[in-house]
């Protein structure tokens, strides 16, 4: 998939915001949302997308609307780092194919980090649904 290419309103974080597919949510309001991975490269690694944008990545997202999004990664980023206590967390955004993207519907990474623990494989194995559940409960908690 290139940079450029169109916008499809059938991706799965477009689904996921429509209510077509299921999520393991960790809040939301009517701009943001922020969901667990379904894959995730550590325990407690979470996406946040905007709702609204239809923007495939960095690039094409309305300035304003990138800000709302960026303020929600920090919103999120501090209640991971309030619920898990990591050493450290690693934001990461992917952009096209060769970028490393696999979704193309804008979203940003945030991937709770111990020291000495290397990161997982992207898009590795499946979470344990009732694990993740609970990792978001224990996020939402510190949502402020
Ligand atoms: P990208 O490679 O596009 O930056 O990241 C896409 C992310 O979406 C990957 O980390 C992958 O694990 C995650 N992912 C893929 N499919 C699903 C899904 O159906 N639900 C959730 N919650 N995450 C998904």
């Amino acid at each position: 998939m290139s940079l450029h290419a169109a916008y499809d309103p059938d991706n799965i974080f477009a689904k996921i915001v429509r209510g077509d597919m299921p999520a393991v949510k960790v809040w939301e309001d009517d701009d943001v949302l922020a969901f667990m991975d379904v894959f995730p490269q550590a325990p407690g690694h979470v996406l946040v997308i905007h709702k609204v944008a239809k923007a495939r990545n960095l690039l094409d997202i309305e300035p304003h609307q990138l800000s709302t999004l960026a303020a929600a990664v920090q919103k999120t980023a501090r209640a991971v780092e309030a619920a898990l206590k990591p050493d450290g967390l690693t934001v990461m955004q992917f952009n096209g194919e060769a970028g490393g993207q696999t979704v193309y519907h804008l979203h940003f990474h945030i991937i709770p980090r111990g020291v000495g623990q290397p990161m997982g494989r992207h898009s590795g194995e499946m979470a344990d649904m009732d694990e993740l559940k609970a990792k978001a409960a224990k996020i939402a908690a510190e949502v402020r």
